[in-house]
């Protein structure tokens, strides 16, 4: 949507990603990397950051079968690796057609396969409950499942997994996922995948044959620790302007439901930003925004199209300057904070009203 009146914009810093995946990647000589694109590349744009990681990466991994083939019809030809389990027996067959890599979540998937695709040789993903207890074949099952594939000679089984808590350092599921996994793999020896970016960054066990990176690839960081290994980029910077400023009076209110008071002489900005556009109605009074230089705390509910902004600590505030939600100046966790939510949510829910800009 071209909104440029309103001035309300996704600004994607295309180089900071390449610096992102690169960084990461270098961590781990010995596995390979899949960018993870679903959620049209955590609301990235999953094509433009398709085309401008294809040179780079072996691979990339999204949730749908949907979301594969608009990759295939934007031209992108790497392996896409669908990694959410509603594949049906239909699907099957485009998917191949399409040399899609797939991870199979269940023994009736398997069998699917096996029965009407009993020539199919290539790559296939088995994805097995370690404890996240949501997708994913449990262990025991696991061991006839492969016996049955490997009679197949599938040209490579890749055995993978996911995280229920990698976020967690101090947590102790994380090892006991990754020693369940090795238990079973130590049988079979197959190429193996558990890592998402927290274990690409904090738990050197899990590194795989391949490693599957969403969040951090956008540069945003997955866990509380500031200190890491590589200095992420965000790439997306969330933009919009000042469309309007205005003086209040001690105890006068602003916006719906008079949620915010003045407690003092106050001016207040408006911001062309609001729910409709992905910014979360249940922001709270004090959520940070970003505005020529300094952090000013919101004020009153954010409405459909439009927050405010209480900008009285702020010089020089004029109508049309830009103001950031979240992105190079404020980081993306640090506004989910206040907002009861994570940096996945919030960078996932723009909506299409804002227009993206590469850079
Ligand atoms: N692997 C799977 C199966 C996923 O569902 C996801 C995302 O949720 C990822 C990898 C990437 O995770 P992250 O964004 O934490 O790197």
């Amino acid at each position: 949507m071209k909104n440029h009146s309103r001035k309300t914009y996704s600004l994607i810093n295309l180089p900071a990603l390449l610096c992102n995946y690169n960084q990461i990647d270098n961590l781990t000589p010995n596995s390979k990397t899949i960018a993870v694109i679903k959620a049209n590349a955590y609301g990235h744009g999953a094509v433009e950051v398709a085309q401008y990681l294809s040179k780079h990466v072996p691979a990339f991994g999204v949730a749908l079968i949907d979301e594969a083939i608009e990759l295939r019809e934007a031209g992108i030809t790497l392996p896409i690796l669908i990694m959410e389990g509603a594949l049906s027996r239909e699907d099957f067959s485009t998917a191949l057609q399409q040399n899609f890599w797939l991870m199979l979540h269940t023994t009736q998937q398997v069998e699917w396969l096996t029965s009407s695709f009993p020539n199919y040789v290539g790559k296939l993903w088995l994805k097995m409950d370690t404890g996240m207890n949501r997708l994913g074949i449990k262990p025991d099952e696991i061991k006839n499942i492969l016996t049955k594939l490997t009679a197949q000679q599938l040209e490579e089984i890749v055995l993978c997994t996911h995280f229920s808590s990698s976020d967690e350092l101090n947590n102790p599921k994380t090892q006991l996922q990754i020693q369940e996994f090795d238990r079973i793999n130590q049988i079979f020896g197959l190429k193996k995948s558990l890592a998402n970016s927290a274990g690409i960054l904090h738990w050197p066990e899990s590194h795989g044959d391949y490693n599957r990176l969403g969040l951090a690839l956008y540069g945003s960081n997955p866990t509380p620790v500031e200190k890491l290994a590589v200095t992420l980029t965000p790439v997306m910077t969330l933009q919009s302007t000042i469309i309007s400023l205005r003086q209040l009076s001690e105890g006068e209110s602003v916006g719906y439901g008079e949620m915010w008071q003045a407690k003092r002489p106050t001016i207040i900005a408006t911001i062309a930003i609001g729910y409709a556009d992905g910014y979360p109605r249940n922001a709270k009074n004090g959520t940070p925004v970003f505005i020529n230089g300094n952090i000013a705390p919101l004020a009153g509910r954010v409405s459909m199209d439009m927050l405010t902004v209480d900008v009285t600590d702020i010089s020089d505030v004029k109508l049309g300057d830009s103001v950031e939600l979240w992105g190079e100046n404020l980081a993306v966790e640090t506004v989910a904070e206040y907002l009861d939510t994570v940096n996945y949510e919030l960078l996932t829910r723009v909506s299409n009203r804002v227009t993206r800009i590469y850079r």
